[in-house]
């Protein structure tokens, strides 16, 4: 009853769409062989105060926010575009792998490193990638040079959250305005091709 609430107030009020709490993505492009795979039943969930005990660091403190996730001119943006100034330095969010580190088309020079929840961060558009595919980073690893490369019209970070190389929009996790963590835990599950995301309270 409360989705049909959210839906009807959304076709009436379109601004009101970010309330809702659900979240439909489908499936890019971009591919890392060895992500962990959920299965049709499995859920999967992510817990911010869990990673942050692990260790937490904002990428790019002191950003400017460029573009969020979503619908941009006709196009799925499948992640936040945020900025400093070229050649700064971008560091890993949580401890983790470096699953791939290379050039990936519009992507240009991309990092993208695992979490030990499954949960993976990507880090694109850099001017040169500062690890390599096997290395672990701890919270605050410097990762990469913010860059322009690949499909990018200026100096600046697009930052994925993925799982299962589905992305999910990273506000649900990272509060941009104010370079911290969010609260509410995540709850993930698969769905047709791609995954849904819902917020647990
Ligand atoms: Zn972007």
């Amino acid at each position: 009853m409360k989705k049909l609430i959210v839906i009807l107030l959304s076709l009436f009020f379109p601004w009101m769409a970010w309330a809702q709490d659900y979240y439909d993505v489908g499936v890019k492009h971009i591919k890392v062989t060895s992500s962990r795979q959920l299965n049709d039943k499995e859920e999967m969930t992510i817990c911010p105060m869990d990673l942050m005990e692990e260790g937490f660091f904002f990428p790019l403190p002191d950003c400017k926010i460029l573009s969020p996730y979503g619908s941009r001119d006709g196009r799925m943006h499948s992640g936040w575009d945020i900025k400093t100034f070229a050649n700064d330095t971008i560091r890993c969010a949580f401890n983790g792998d470096v699953v791939m580190s290379e050039w990936f088309a519009d992507y240009g020079n991309c990092v993208i490193v695992r979490h030990p929840n499954g949960l993976e961060t990507l880090y694109s558009h850099n001017s040169k990638n500062l690890v390599k595919k096997g290395d672990k980073v701890k919270a605050g690893s410097p990762l990469a040079l913010e860059g322009r490369t690949g499909r990018a019209t200026g100096d600046h970070l697009h930052f994925e959250t993925r799982v299962d190389n589905k992305h999910f929009d990273p506000s649900l996790l990272f509060d941009f305005e104010n370079h911290r963590l969010k609260k509410d835990c995540l709850k993930i599950t698969k769905k047709k091709n791609g995954i849904s995301v819902k917020k647990v309270k």
